[in-house]
């Protein structure tokens, strides 16, 4: 945790861009150093970047005890993160850290994880585009972004989203083959807050869109922990006498071995 500068991790699997050129070609550094170029232009974030083939794929105990914010993009791959790192990473945000999941994302181990639901959907790569509401213009995650925004061409996701209910909505697409989905939604769970964000798919320049840079980064501001607090499960002393009870005093005595 930081008081002044949000360090901020943005992780992307990182193989389409090394198998398909047109995806190369769109994001010659990755999909995720896009994300973090944008990211890096705004004021009180500290940017750094992991992948999946990077040992513990970047995501040491270490690194993740330093980070406030971890962006998730992953697609192809899911199954190559090892379950230590996803425990390790689903630890993190019950503590506090703050956790945003783009895209495919919504099949990653971690959101499953946390979110505890199949994450399914409907999903079509053709000629769509994608027009964002914002149901929640009230929201730190909308400022500056209106009453909606489009994506010229995109992947269609539709509903139903196997999620469970938001804590807030904030997004609802539209596409033009006629589905709606909900594009933009927020959870807490335990001390972290999570944001999912469904743009993202790894054939268009979604992620050189500014209004979707923008959401991005007013996400990292809002989901900045709170507090950290690791998981404990202590045994408890009275705060106050307690009436004498010979058999309690004896299994005290006997201890919780
Ligand atoms: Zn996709």
């Amino acid at each position: 945790m930081s008081n002044s500068t949000i360090q901020t991790l943005v992780w992307g699997e990182y193989r389409h861009e090394k198998k398909n050129p047109k995806v190369t070609a769109l994001y010659p550094d990755g999909m995720h150093e896009a994300i973090a170029a944008a990211l890096r232009k705004e004021p009180g974030l500290s940017i750094s970047t992991a992948w999946l083939d990077q040992p513990e794929h970047g995501l040491t105990e270490k690194v993740l005890a330093a980070t406030d914010v971890l962006i998730w993009w992953g697609h192809m791959s899911h199954d190559d993160v090892s379950d230590e790192v996803v425990a390790r990473v689903k630890t993190r945000v019950l503590e506090g850290m703050g956790l945003i999941v783009l895209h495919s994302g919504h099949y990653a181990k971690i959101f499953k994880s946390l979110m505890g639901t199949t994450c399914s959907l409907k999903w079509r790569e053709s000629s769509d585009k994608e027009r964002l509401w914002n149901v929640a213009p009230h929201h730190p995650i909308t400022a500056g972004i209106g009453d909606y925004f489009e994506i010229p061409a995109e992947e269609m996701y539709g509903e139903p989203f196997g999620i469970p209910t938001p804590d807030e909505l904030i997004f609802i697409s539209w596409f033009t083959g006629g589905e709606v989905f909900r594009s933009g939604a927020t959870w807490q769970r335990g001390n972290g807050r999570i944001f999912y964000f469904r743009p993202g798919h790894e054939t268009y320049p979604t992620y050189h869109h500014p209004q979707v840079q923008r959401v991005i980064a007013n996400a990292v501001h809002w989901a900045q922990p709170t507090v950290c607090i690791p998981d404990v499960c202590p045994n408890s002393p009275a705060l106050e006498p307690l009436p004498v009870d010979s058999e309690a005093a004896q299994r005290s005595t006997e201890g919780h071995r």
